[in-house]
């Protein structure tokens, strides 16, 4: 069995940035998962991503890997150069990164985790066996889909997630449900490939600037007070969400929806081809269904997830968990990239001393 005292669970931007600062530590661990797996499969190649350059890198104690960096070696035309990154941009810079990092990532997937003692056995896809001392969570939004129970049912439901399965949609009859981002970056896209769409949301949709774009000492001030969150007042934990999460999409938006119909009753579900489900994501753990049931029941629970401490660390010793599925602990910044700014140097200096 291969024995190792770090194993990062996830290569997305949290598991990467983690990954980094362990680097620049000089301290051995291993990371496994798909290169960046949501931004290079998941996201529409045909959008702008809704942070900003800044709020968008992968993290590294030293700024190795800024936009900026990249933009100076590889954009050669100065009239691309812009605060907001496109997908089809922001997928050179990451395998610019990936040539860059000087450690391998291991691509396969972590299928059951057990506690073995004072350490933990992991298995993968291949049947391979680890055994590592600290195991960090870092497996972000794709075991978390949220599909409504109305919509189970429907023929051809396809959660916004699987943008390759809608960008690949032709002459179809499609509706659309939600009121966020993905929402109109779905309707978008299948109203330009020729699909006849129609939309459904309950709410009103509010078209509002990206949380990103709050000035930066904003921001920067919830991205550094994260370790603070937890301790606020409920009210103003709530007032937080309403900003940085709420379901919005971005003010371009109005005019390019305009002549798509909207439904605030579900309409017949069966007089449609699809039904894309832009319903976001829910964190519970019994979704993490790679953590055997022992570890899962064994673990202390706070708002469906494990209660993680102020070192990311669960009721079980030496198994942590990092990314958006934190964000009722540490805050809304988890949420987004930029989170992982908080996080790497923080985590990397527990699981290193
Ligand atoms: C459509 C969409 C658009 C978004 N746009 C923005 C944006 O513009 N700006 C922003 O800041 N945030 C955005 N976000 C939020 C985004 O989730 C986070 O910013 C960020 O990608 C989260 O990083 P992560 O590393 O936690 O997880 P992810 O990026 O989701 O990466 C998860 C990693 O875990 C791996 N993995 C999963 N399961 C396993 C397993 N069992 N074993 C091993 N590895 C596994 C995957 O292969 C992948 O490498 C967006 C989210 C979505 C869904």
């Amino acid at each position: 069995m291969n024995s190792i005292p770090v194993l990062i669970v996830g290569a997305g931007p949290y598991g990467l940035s983690l990954a980094n600062f362990m680097t620049a530590k000089g301290h051995p661990f291993k990371i496994i998962g798909k290169p960046m797996e949501l931004w290079k499969e998941h996201t529409f190649s045909d959008a702008d991503l809704r942070s900003d350059m800044a709020t968008s890198e992968i993290s590294h104690p030293e700024n190795a890997y800024s936009i900026q960096k990249f933009r100076a070696l590889h954009v050669k035309d100065g009239n691309a150069i812009s605060e907001r990154v496109s997908v089809h941009e922001y997928r050179q810079y990451i395998e610019w990164v990936l040539q860059e990092i000087p450690y391998d990532i291991q691509e396969n997937y972590l299928m059951e985790l057990t506690r073995n003692g004072e350490s933990f056995r992991a298995e993968l896809d291949t049947g391979e066996v680890i055994e590592a001392k600290q195991v960090v969570i870092a497996t972000g939004v794709a075991h978390h889909l949220k599909i409504p129970d109305e919509f189970r049912e429907a023929r051809h439901v396809i959660h916004s997630y699987f943008t390759q399965e809608i960008e690949a949609l032709r002459g179809k009859k499609v509706l659309v449900v939600g009121a966020g981002q993905s929402a109109a970056e779905a309707m978008e896209i299948c109203q330009q490939n020729d699909n006849h769409v129609d939309w459904y949301s309950r709410k009103e949709p509010r078209f509002y600037s990206e949380p990103l774009d709050l000035p930066k000492w904003i921001f920067n001030l919830v991205v550094k007070s994260a370790g603070f969150f937890r301790r606020l007042p409920h009210g103003v934990i709530q007032k937080m969400f309403s900003i940085f999460s709420a379901t919005t999409m971005t003010p371009d938006n109005e005019l390019k929806l305009q002549n798509i119909t909207r439904f605030s009753e579900m309409p017949d579900l069966d007089s449609y081809d699809h039904v894309i489900s832009a319903t976001g994501y829910e964190y519970t753990l019994n979704h993490m269904s790679f953590l055997s049931e022992e570890l899962r029941n064994s673990l202390e629970m706070r708002f469906a997830m494990p209660r993680i401490d102020k070192n990311f660390m669960s009721s079980s010793r030496d198994l942590y968990f990092i990314g958006p599925a934190t964000e009722m602990f540490f805050g809304p910044p988890m949420k987004f990239m930029i989170g992982s700014q908080y996080v790497a140097p923080k985590l990397s200096s527990i699981l290193t001393r």
